[in-house]
């Protein structure tokens, strides 16, 4: 028995068709290496391992979880590792390219996709489950309300889908709020033609004053005079498609 933790985001999977659903998603690219985060009591590791030329890896930071996943014999060490992906040296763990999916833990969302951009290019596809509404974020497209930080810097590099929708139901204890099932694949060509580094620094400037002008938000940046006429000077971030963030980080990088 595994007592589901709250603090741990443990809302366990029960619905089996989902969880085959989403296991499937892996085979849209034929990396080898699969990381699971949060295998829990291991629905969805079980779908995954039936996949077929994958290797899965997982990392579940909850102790009761991974001895229950080895009691089980449904994983065993060191392709399960115990520990918090947050510290997981990806680079050290693979050599290669690797896939990275989940149920994720809906409390640290922002911090997995935030490592998953850092290792893009290690990572051509990343599926799985968040809260729906970071799901709609992720997949949003400019001028909608719930475009921002997120569907801008995923979207650069990954197209995105939105596969399908789970209410609470399908998940012990249900949690509070319903669930998506997205998919991200690399795109082919996903070195932007600017400056990545800046290319981040200007989305997040731009979306962390999300209610003033870039003329207002992009201070910092020091654009002097030329940017006054710049046809994105009196937008507001949730305007600007990904290509013209980077058309407009561009314009910055020329600016200095
Ligand atoms: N995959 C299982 C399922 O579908 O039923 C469990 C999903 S549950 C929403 C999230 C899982 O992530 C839990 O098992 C939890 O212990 C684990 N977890 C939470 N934070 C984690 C972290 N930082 N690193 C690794 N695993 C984590």
């Amino acid at each position: 028995m595994v007592k589901p933790k709250k603090h741990l985001g443990q809302h366990f999977l029960t619905d089996q068709h989902s969880a085959e659903r989403t296991a499937q998603l892996i085979n849209k690219c034929n990396t080898t290496n699969v990381l699971e985060i949060g295998p829990g009591k291991g629905i969805l590791t079980k779908f995954l391992l039936k996949q077929p030329n994958k290797i899965i890896h997982a990392i579940e930071i909850d102790l009761e979880s991974a001895t229950f996943l080895q009691d089980q014999n449904l994983l065993q060490k060191p392709f399960l590792m115990e520990g918090d992906f947050l510290n997981l040296n990806l680079t050290q763990l693979f050599k290669g390219e690797f896939i990275l999916i989940g149920n994720y833990p809906y409390n640290i969302s922002s911090q997995i996709i935030f490592k998953m951009l850092e290792h893009r290019s290690s990572i051509p596809l990343m599926a799985g489950m968040f809260q729906k509404e970071v799901a709609q974020r992720i997949a949003s497209l400019h001028g909608n309300k719930t475009y921002g930080i997120l569907s801008v810097l995923v979207q650069a590099f990954y197209e995105v889908k939105i596969e399908f929708k789970l209410s609470p139901g399908a998940f012990f204890p249900p949690p509070k709020v319903d669930s998506a099932v997205i998919c991200c694949q690399r795109r082919v060509n996903y070195t932007l033609p600017c400056s990545e580094t800046l290319f981040f620094d200007v989305v997040k400037t731009a979306f962390n004053q999300r209610r003033k002008t870039m003329l207002n938000s992009l201070a910092k940046f020091n654009l002097k005079e030329a940017f006054l006429k710049h046809p994105f000077a009196k937008l507001r971030p949730e305007t600007l498609s990904v290509n013209q963030f980077v058309e407009l980080t561009q314009f910055i990088e020329k600016q200095r």
